[in-house]
């Protein structure tokens, strides 16, 4: 062979490095092409499990790495990744949903779930309706011969009502309801979406469990990619075909962060719950505070129906209602004021969040206090820092109430 140019050399350089290389992090696996060793392979049919290293968009061997270690969090035997938290619930939509279908969505859903029901799925002639998370009588009356797809989500967004998810469960296990639960706040930490109360309700649990692995896989505010995990080999199928008529991929750096996280993320979600914990009985005892949302309080809505899931964990977001007297601008200058705490979406990364939220738009059955009872809420995200310096932060914030 004649002596080949320097691009030439660069790109089909001979050197290969020998077998045998072994460490504890995953190696970073990077490609659109994927080469096959000759036509043979090439023709080769391809593998029914979804695996393939045929192309880099369905997968490689970082992604499905990543992909088995979500599903053994989340107590699945199945898992497909996807560019973000959104593009997770989209998927879960798209996939089990026809034109004359119903989705049952709970009133305090993600908002972006909400906005897609409205929107796209409205396009396509699927109809959606919402239902109160703490009623399951109520629920179970709303199930219909249209209804195909229920979500389910504990907590809910921003107002934390913990659903009734084991009268939930049972409403659509009794008619053969496929029920997906967002479970990004549980992490598959909190409880097990596929066994939610294994004393009480043996075996009884949600098809499918999504997660916004943006938050706790994450834990580092720097990357965005969901997952859906499911037990059930049919389902993961549906899942596997509509992720590639939407072409969904992740960078393969993204996925090493995430697999770089994973290791401490019980770690941190237990350090994450206790702080939360401490400041949100804190702030529940602060006079400027009407009440506070949050799981493990006994007056937190669906309190009991936390307790008979998810009674050791409590993630690290709640919600603070102020006393009616504060109006939204009083309350968005107590956030101004915070230094410890960023303003800003997302959670469970490093760095606390505080976010004043204007929540009426997005509830169609109403909140679970009266204006009289309170006013403008914030919720927050608790995260690494140390919990006396964020109390204290909070303290001289709430002074500017003039409390
Ligand atoms: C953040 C979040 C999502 C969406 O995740 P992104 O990666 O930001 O798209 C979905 N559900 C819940 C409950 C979330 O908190």
């Amino acid at each position: 062979m004649s002596k080949r140019g320097p691009s030439t050399e660069q790109i089909h350089h001979p050197f290969r490095a020998p077998e045998g290389w072994d460490a504890v992090p995953v190696p970073v696996m990077k490609a659109s092409t994927v080469l096959f060793k000759n036509t043979a392979e090439l023709h080769r049919p391809r593998r029914q499990d979804g695996i393939s290293y045929r192309y880099g968009l369905p997968g490689t061997p970082t992604t499905y790495t990543l992909a088995a270690r979500i599903a053994t969090l989340e107590h699945a035997e199945h898992c497909v990744l996807t560019p973000s938290g959104l593009s997770a619930i989209t998927l879960t939509s798209l996939a089990f949903l026809q034109p004359g279908d119903e989705v049952l969505l709970p009133d305090n859903v993600y908002g972006q779930n909400r906005h897609l029901a409205g929107g796209l799925l409205a396009r396509l002639g699927i109809a959606h309706r919402f239902y109160d998370p703490l009623d399951a009588s109520a629920f179970e009356a709303m199930l219909g011969e249209r209804t195909r797809l229920v979500w389910l989500e504990a907590a809910g967004s921003i107002t934390m009502e913990f659903p009734d998810l084991i009268g939930l469960l049972r409403a659509c296990r009794a008619r053969g309801v496929l029920t997906a639960l967002d479970n990004t706040w549980g992490a598959g930490l909190a409880f097990n979406a596929f066994e939610v109360a294994p004393e009480t309700a043996p075996g009884l649990g949600a098809d499918l469990s999504m997660q916004a692995l943006t938050k706790f896989p994450s834990g580092g505010a720097d990357v965005l990619m969901g997952a859906v995990c499911t037990r059930d080999a049919a389902l993961h199928r549906q899942l596997v075909a509509m992720h590639e008529y939407l072409g969904y991929g992740q960078g393969q750096n993204d996925v090493e962060a995430v697999l770089r996280a994973l290791p401490s993320i019980a770690l941190r979600y237990r350090a994450q719950d206790a702080a939360a914990r401490d400041l949100a009985t804190w702030m529940a005892g602060r006079p400027e505070v009407a009440r506070v949302l949050y799981p493990a309080l006994p007056d937190s809505p669906g309190h009991a129906f936390w307790r008979a899931v998810s009674p050791a964990a409590s993630g690290c977001l709640f919600s603070a209602v102020f006393r009616p007297e504060f109006d939204a601008r009083q309350v968005d200058a107590f956030v101004d004021a915070l230094r410890c705490f960023g303003i800003g979406f997302s959670w469970a990364g490093p760095m606390s969040l505080a976010v004043p939220y204007d929540l009426s738009r997005s509830r169609s059955l109403g909140l679970p206090w009266a204006p009289e009872e309170g006013g403008t809420l914030v919720r927050f995200a608790i995260g690494l820092e140390e919990v006396e310096d964020l109390r204290a932060d909070l303290a001289q914030a709430l002074e500017v109430l003039g409390g």
